[in-house]
């Protein structure tokens, strides 16, 4: 297996517009990638919209979506880097369906939510193939 970094910067300003998005969508998920650079180390994030039929509590990405952003990404010369939707709810960690459905073990998983008690929240993980959780630290560029 492959050793994966516990601890993993993300950038104030992707951070801040993912839960921003999260904020202004508070009754479903959000979901979108993230891509790096990293002779540049930039990041870019892209929404991707939510086409789950009950999008409050689950999310699947728009697959025509998906994979213009995919060419966008290769183009950039970017790697994909994360994966990212939110919890209404304000449970931040992955759900039991997170974890059975999640294929892209390389991606870091993020979970964002707006909160029902007003704190936002951001949190990463590593979900390995065989379904053990690794939380990440995640840390901005202050
Ligand atoms: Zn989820």
């Amino acid at each position: 297996m492959t050793t994966r970094k516990n601890s993993i910067k993300i950038s104030l300003e992707i951070a801040t517009r993912i839960l921003g998005d999260a904020l202004n969508n508070p009754f479903q998920e959000i979901c979108g990638l993230i891509s790096y650079d990293k002779k540049s180390d930039t990041q870019k994030s892209y929404p991707i919209r939510n086409v789950a039929t009950s999008p409050n509590t689950h999310f699947e990405m728009d697959s025509t979506q998906l994979i213009a952003t995919t060419k966008q990404v290769r183009n950039l010369k970017h790697k994909m880097f994360a994966i990212y939707h939110s919890h209404p709810n304000g449970n931040i960690t992955p759900s039991s369906q997170d974890i059975q459905q999640y294929e892209y073990h390389d991606l870091l998983y993020i979970i964002i939510s707006p909160g029902n008690d007003g704190i936002l929240n951001l949190a990463g993980y590593w979900i390995h193939q065989n379904k053990s959780v690794e939380p990440v630290t995640l840390y901005t560029n202050t």
